[in-house]
């Protein structure tokens, strides 16, 4: 202390250093070379130390390192200022802790300027400085999270309309740096989102709400508007409630609002695609299966609105039941992954219904569509189509029938005229009268051709036709038709040929002969000069039989129409006074009934050759069930031998009755079974050979006919059925043994042929 210092500033000293004895706050009093004089009791409380070991020491020697030039450069700075304030250090306590200090104080001087001392007062800010330094932190986590987010900052004064905004803020606008200024932002925004982003702002910073938050459009630096999110709020206000800072963030929402704009178009463009199948009910069930898109067209139906129809549950629209079916449906589509079709009728309509799986970003099925088309027009058509086919094959199944019935009726008197015009010729002595017996003969024979092409039709159609395979010797096919055609081929001046054959073919004799007389009578037909020749060629397994004709031929571009059914062609050569134009189609069709390959080759003006190919049977050379039909002559009949005839129709039991009577037969006729049951008891001997028809009156046919006779007589009489019946392939798998089938109208020579072979007379011998 100076020894210069006067006796009144002791006094007033010594005043002062009681007043901040008691002082709660630390006080010293340092030299001129900063080493303390006084401390008081605070001093010693805060820091630890006493009294005794301070006084006199630097207090530099109490300071943490790095502040030992704090306080030099302190103290000279009061010898030229005077007032000490804020100067801050750190002191080292005697626990061996630290304090952060604030010093204020002042430099005393005597009356003539003289330095006295500095007293100093110590604020421990220890606290005071970890708080800011906890702050300070906090402030730098803020800015680093905000950066990490991506989002911008701006702050604003708002009184002065100064804006701080963050590099990131301008980042976003793709701007460096921009003016710190409020109309930064407001004159970038977007003139139709203005008025909206202004008032709520305006209405925040009025107080009426507690934040700010709008989506809007900004102008870029390249001049190009991009969606932003800014949300903000006022952070202070003055006492009468006026803002003056807002701070906030901004948020680049650009690529989200694209995204929301892509998907709110690719929404739009389903509505209009689901609005536009006008036809059908388009509905989306939600995974809780309640309605969440749906089409103008769902909504009439169920006659509400779009809007009222959204969020609607199924049970809400329609009964229970049908609600119940549809959520099973529903379930069903959601467990299996599988959609699901069903129809069903509502309110006078029909619909199709199919419900499908909509799937989610994993592929599991989260919601179920349901399109459902109206198909009551389409029923409608079915229904019609339907009722139309089932006409059709009613008028079908009535004309086959009647063709049948008619088939049957016609047979009958055309076996009694047949049997009347032969009894004509045998018994005829007059010349003038043989004439017109043969053009009566020609005339049945060519009603009897037509009648069996339309019955062949008819069976055909009905699919009635089947084919009854056995092996024959085409021999005796092939002489039969040449005795049947040699007539006309010579009257035409042509030369019919058949090379000799004596092979034995798989094939149904019946339908056999069919095809081949057809495709003969077309040969003759069809060939004004020259020849038909008939041969057979072995091919493999196979034998080809051919018929040649050196006639008019078949223009190429007609060669596939001809096997059509009522097709001819337009050509004046040819003869009109037989034939459909359904020959051909028969052949055809008949042809692929028995598997045999027809084929065919025409030169126009040259000819044409029909072939068709026939298995070959090399394993029996015995025909079984077929009629050898070899050419009759009236000295081929077993005269005396006796025939019962059971036949109803009166006309053509009596003209069977006078033609086999008249062949020199004797004959016992019957109308019917027990007739002839009654009959054959009371006459001896039994007859030598039964001739019935198949269809007889009450429930016997020809065929138990046959076999109750044979057991009334105990003979096994032979039997010949003559049948109408167009089912004739069936009938012969039924017949008795001993007994043939003949299809009416039979030929007296088929007949007499017959009833040889059965009584053991082979008649001529084959060729
Ligand atoms: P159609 O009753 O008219 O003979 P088809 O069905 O048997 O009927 O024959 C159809 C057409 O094929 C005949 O109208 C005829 O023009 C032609 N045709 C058939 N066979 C011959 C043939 N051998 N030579 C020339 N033309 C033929």
């Amino acid at each position: 202390m100076s020894s210069s210092k006067s006796t009144d500033v002791l006094a007033s000293e010594t005043h002062f250093y009681r007043l901040y004895e008691e002082a709660p706050l630390p006080f010293l009093l340092l030299d001129g070379e900063g080493r303390l004089i006084k401390v008081n009791q605070a001093c010693e409380h805060v820091f630890g130390y006493r009294r005794e070991e301070v006084l006199g020491r630097y207090l530099g020697d109490f300071l943490l390192q790095g502040f030992e030039d704090t306080l030099p450069h302190a103290v000279h700075e009061f010898a030229s200022s005077g007032p000490i304030s804020g100067i801050e250090f750190e002191v080292r306590c005697k626990d061996g802790t630290s304090k952060l200090v604030s010093m204020s104080g002042h430099i005393v001087r005597d009356d003539q300027g003289q330095y006295l001392y500095t007293y100093c007062i110590l604020i421990d800010i220890t606290d005071r400085k970890g708080i800011e330094k906890a702050l300070q932190d906090s402030d730098e986590k803020y800015r680093l999270a905000m950066e990490a987010s991506q989002d911008g900052l701006w702050d604003w004064e708002v009184n002065t309309g100064s804006v701080y905004y963050s590099p990131r803020w301008n980042s976003i606008l793709g701007e460096k740096e921009t003016q710190n200024n409020y109309s930064t932002w407001e004159d970038r925004i977007h003139p139709e989102d203005k008025p909206r982003v202004l008032k709520t702002l305006h209405s925040h910073l009025a107080g009426e709400t507690t934040a700010w938050r709008e989506e809007h459009r900004l102008k870029n630096a390249d001049g190009e508007w991009i969606w932003v999110l800014g949300r903000g709020r006022v952070v202070k206000r003055d006492q009468r409630g006026k803002p003056l800072r807002m701070v906030g963030t901004m948020s680049d929402i650009n690529d989200h609002k694209q995204a929301e704009k892509a998907l709110h178009n690719s929404e739009e463009r389903l509505k209009a695609l689901i609005n536009a199948t006008s036809d059908d009910v388009v509905v989306l069930l939600d995974s809780s299966f309640r309605m969440e898109i749906v089409n103008e067209r769902a909504a009439q139906r169920f006659c509400k609105t779009v809007e009222q129809l959204k969020g609607c549950s199924l049970g809400e629209l329609m009964s229970p039941e049908r609600a119940k079916e549809r959520l099973e449906y529903a379930h069903k589509v959601i467990n299996s992954g599988k959609s699901v079709r069903f129809e069903d009728y509502r309110a006078g309509r029909w619909y199709d219904n199919n419900m499908s799986p909509v799937l989610n970003d994993e592929g599991k099925p989260q919601a179920v569509a349901i399109f459902a088309r109206d198909i009551t027009e389409r029923k409608r058509m079915e229904r019609a189509l339907a009722d139309a086919k089932d006409a059709a094959e009613r008028a079908s199944a009535t004309k086959t029938r009647f063709l049948a019935a008619a088939s049957h009726d016609l047979r009958q008197p055309l076996q009694a005229i047949s049997s009347y015009k032969d009894i004509l010729t045998l018994n005829n002595t007059s010349p003038e009268l043989a004439g017109p017996i043969k053009q009566l003969g020609d005339a049945v024979l060519a009603m009897q051709e037509l009648l069996e092409c339309l019955l062949d039709v008819n069976k055909l159609n009905a699919a009635a036709l089947k084919p009854y395979m056995r092996s024959f010797y085409l021999g005796h096919l092939l002489s039969q038709l040449k005795d049947q055609y040699q007539t006309t081929a010579m009257e035409k001046g042509l030369v019919l040929k058949f090379v000799p054959c004596n092979a034995v073919v798989h094939s149904d004799p019946t339908l056999l002969r069919v095809i081949l007389q057809n495709l003969i009578s077309n040969a003759i037909k069809y060939t004004q000069q020259g020849k038909v020749v008939i041969g057979c060629r072995r091919l493999g397994g196979q034998l080809r039989i051919e018929i040649r004709d050196t006639g008019i031929g078949i223009p190429e571009e007609e060669q596939e129409s001809v096997f059509e059914e009522f097709y001819q062609l337009d050509n004046p050569a040819r003869d009109r006074s037989k034939g459909l134009g359904i020959g051909l189609a028969i052949v055809k069709r008949m042809a692929e009934l028995l598997k045999h390959t027809l084929s065919m080759h025409s030169v126009p003006g040259k000819g044409s050759c029909f072939a068709i190919r026939v298995p070959l049977d090399y394993r029996t050379q015995k025909e079984t069930h077929v009629v050898n039909p070899v050419a009759l002559k009236t000295d081929d009949v077993s005269t005396g031998s006796s025939i019962l005839l059971v036949e109803d129709d009166e006309i053509v039991l009596h003209a069977s009755y006078g033609l086999l009577q008249a062949l020199g037969y004797t004959v016992k006729a019957a109308s019917s079974a027990e007739a002839a049951l009654r009959l054959i008891l009371s006459e001896t001997p039994a007859p030598d050979i039964i001739v019935t028809d198949y269809r007889l009156p009450g429930d016997c046919d020809g065929a138990e006919l046959i076999q109750q006779l044979r057991a009334k007589t105990g003979s096994p009489i032979p039997a010949i059925v003559l049948t109408g019946d167009t089912t004739i392939a069936d009938t012969s798998n039924y017949l008795p043994d001993n007994s043939l089938l003949l299809e009416k109208p039979a030929r007296v020579e088929e007949l007499v042929l017959a009833i040889n072979q059965l009584l053991g007379n082979p008649g001529p011998a084959a060729e």
